[in-house]
């Protein structure tokens, strides 16, 4: 059983250094718990977050103990009523070979109706990410523009698609590859997609949108942020889900020049956290489902193999390597 923990707490972009694969003992389940040979676990940008000693909605990772994110795998061992050896569960218990993980902990998830790994994405947290801030909190409906950036990555390219299948008016993306943006526009259809790393997004985003956004799904920050909210429409939203580009910077970025805009749009910028909107998982599920199993939503996964390179592929989120959802499969 091998587990990673975290040494030191990274300061910018993480090292290989403040990480170590440790050997620990296979642990035994007690009283209300099983013990899950883990499948495939998650990487996402927030554990970037939990890395480091500041104060947020989740405790940072305790230093020289294994670090947590999402995981599905097989109930190996039971002691726990209503889940039984063979059974398959959703738990926080990543970043490790073997989990004991307390009854109340784990989800059974089915892997007839979906492969294993969607669980950690496309019909699980990401998923969800997309369909409470895009229905939620940007409050969108029918006939909307719509811009997100990371449209390429495991939420961005859902708020797009969702976007699309609900009835958007127009829907944008931007994405860090002419590749990325290609399959934006040629299979996710999307209207029009650009790569931010080619020009100044302020005018790329006016270009592709020239009517205007009402809403932007914002998982980046920065000059993004600014470029929404200088195309914004009177009455527009913007969700804002995630900043990765400042998320390994070392001091505090300055924020869009251009804030006074949000009064004569009479515009609105609301963060969220996918915790808080659990109650809209079942609707989530009924109506996300059935568009990823006729095929009318698609997604793509970035599958990187074993646990020795579980931290590569967390660095591989930050970097941009991923399309889709990035998943460890062990
Ligand atoms: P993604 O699959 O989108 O992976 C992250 C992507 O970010 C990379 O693939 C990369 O793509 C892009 N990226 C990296 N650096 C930059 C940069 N400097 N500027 C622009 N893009 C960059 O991850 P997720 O879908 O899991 O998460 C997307 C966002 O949503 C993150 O900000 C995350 O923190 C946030 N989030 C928030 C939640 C919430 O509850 N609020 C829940 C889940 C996620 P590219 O090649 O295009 O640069």
């Amino acid at each position: 059983n091998r587990e990673w923990h975290l040494l030191s707490r990274p300061v910018g972009w993480p090292k290989p250094e403040d990480f170590a694969l440790v050997e620990a003992e296979v642990p035994t389940p007690g009283e209300g718990q099983v013990l899950v040979r883990n499948a495939y676990l998650s990487v996402d940008p927030y554990m970037r977050g939990r890395m480091s000693a500041a104060k947020s909605y989740v405790a940072p990772f305790e230093l020289g103990k294994a670090m947590q994110g999402g995981a599905v795998g097989e109930v190996v061992a039971s002691n726990a009523e209503g889940i039984a050896v063979g059974d398959h569960v959703l738990h926080f218990l990543g970043w490790r070979e073997y989990a004991v993980v307390r009854a109340e902990n784990a989800v059974k998830v089915d892997p007839a109706a979906a492969p294993l790994s969607a669980y950690l994405g496309v019909l699980g947290m990401t998923g969800l990410t997309a369909y409470a801030g895009l229905l939620r909190t940007a409050a969108f409906k029918e006939g909307d523009a719509v811009f997100v950036s990371g449209a390429a990555g495991a939420v961005g390219s859902q708020v797009g698609q969702i976007a699309k299948l609900k009835g958007a008016s127009r829907v944008i993306g931007s994405a860090g590859s002419d590749e990325k943006v290609k399959l934006l526009v040629e299979e996710y259809g999307f209207d029009a997609a650009f790569n931010y790393k080619s020009g100044p997004v302020g005018e790329q985003l006016r270009a592709a949108a020239p009517d205007g956004v009402d809403v932007y799904f914002d998982n980046v920050g920065g000059d993004h942020l600014e470029a929404a909210i200088g195309s914004l429409n009177q009455g527009g939203r913007i969700a804002v889900c995630g900043m990765i580009s400042v998320y390994n910077t070392t001091e505090p970025a300055p924020g869009p020049r251009n804030l006074a805009r949000l009064i004569q749009t009479r515009g609105r910028i609301e963060g969220f956290l996918v915790g808080d909107h659990y109650d809209l998982q079942p609707r989530f599920v009924a109506e996300v489902g059935p568009w990823v199993a006729s095929g009318a939503l698609k997604y793509r996964e970035t599958v990187v193999e074993g646990i020795e390179n579980n931290l590569e592929a967390f660095l591989g989120v930050l970097r941009g390597d991923n399309t889709g959802k990035m998943i460890v499969k062990l």
